[in-house]
């Protein structure tokens, strides 16, 4: 019968009071709302908090301090607040809300256009270098045993680390000066750490915690671009070809590559040990392995996607700029400066009928 096909294991939703907010800085700056309630048995736990995922979700709900809130827990996603209860609102209660500056660094916050979610826009905020370390250290990234939340905080408010690759200058002295860390611990903190160089490059690609870039699309990408520097010159839409990648996480992974920042610490990461590269699908083949095109223009009848797949499918590989090292320039309609940059360097140039003419 119908009912047995729709029936589903009801999401258990209880009531409780919200006796306060507190407001979270994740590692991409995002501000999360988290309600602080009086403790209420759900789905066989003990709840005292629950999310309230972003500021318009606040607004939306309107959640006023002191209210009383319907939460849920759904699977295993934590408890969220689904609704508030208006009509057992005490009398004079406030607004629950966002603040106008972040909670750990007191920049203002921003919330872009279209987006529900607000931001601390500052790169150096203590909250989002705590979020990176965590994220790089994670069982999924580099699985660093023994850096935890704890040890992170104290080596992000020293000041001696700031970035992934400070965690591989850190010295046995340091450690020993932060809160219970004898020397035992100290020695197998720093073995770990150097244990995690040998994290394969995937795992690396993850851990740098990119936009859009989780453990499945890492993997995708490490194993066709088999090192950063790869990355960091190759056309976004040469990315976007890639299964499962589409236009945006292909964007959003060359804009962290062509940023001189993460350049710095790319190099940095490289030259302490860490494995920046690996194992790509090795050399391609096909009639255009081991060259190397560049695409300017509007070509008549292939999309810049379509061009790129079938140069790639012949074993060629397309960059963004124009080198000593390109092979070949393909040339379409209204090309740009690349044009210019090639027929200083004597570089063949190619139409999209001489390009077809190569290609199997
Ligand atoms: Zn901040």
């Amino acid at each position: 019968p119908r009912w047995a096909i729709a029936w589903k294991y009801p999401a258990e939703e209880v009531p409780t009071r919200l006796l306060g907010l507190t407001v979270q800085v994740g590692r991409t700056g995002a501000l999360t709302p988290v309600a602080e309630l009086a403790p209420v048995r759900l789905a066989g736990t003990t709840v005292t908090r629950a999310t309230l995922h972003n500021g318009d979700r606040l607004a939306v709900l309107d959640v006023h301090l002191g209210d009383t809130v319907i939460v849920r827990k759904a699977g295993e996603i934590i408890p969220e607040v689904v609704r508030v209860l208006p009509e057992l609102r005490p009398a004079a209660a406030l607004p629950a809300r966002l603040p106008a500056q972040c909670p750990e660094c007191s920049t203002p916050v921003v919330q872009p256009m279209g987006e529900a979610v607000t931001r601390c826009p500052n790169p150096h905020c203590p909250a989002v270098l705590r979020g990176k370390i965590e994220h790089w250290a994670s069982r999924d990234a580099l699985a660093i045993d023994g850096l935890g939340q704890k040890l992170v905080h104290q080596l992000v408010a020293r000041n001696e680390v700031r970035s992934p690759s400070d965690l591989y200058r850190l010295e046995r002295d340091t450690l020993r000066t932060l809160e219970r860390m004898g020397a035992k611990s100290a020695d197998n903190l720093l073995a770990a750490i150097a244990r995690s160089k040998q994290q394969p490059w995937e795992r690396v690609l993850y851990g740098l915690g990119i936009r859009h870039v989780g453990k499945t699309v890492a993997r995708q990408l490490a194993s066709v671009f088999g090192s950063w520097q790869e990355l960091a010159q190759v056309e976004s839409a040469a990315i976007a070809t890639v299964p499962g990648i589409g236009s945006e996480i292909a964007q959003a992974v060359v804009a962290w590559f062509t940023d001189p920042q993460n350049q710095g610490e790319m190099q940095a990461l490289e030259s302490l040990g860490v494995a920046v590269s690996g194992q790509s699908f090795g050399p391609r083949l096909g009639p255009l392995a081991g060259k190397t095109f560049v695409i300017t223009g509007t070509l008549p009848t292939l999309t810049r996607e379509e061009a790129i797949a079938q140069i790639e499918g012949a074993g060629g590989k397309v960059t963004t700029s124009v080198s000593k090292k390109t092979d070949f320039v393909v040339v379409g309609e209204a090309p740009g400066s690349k044009l210019t940059k090639a027929q200083q360097l004597g570089i063949p140039l190619l139409d999209e009928a001489s390009l077809r003419a190569q290609l199997p």
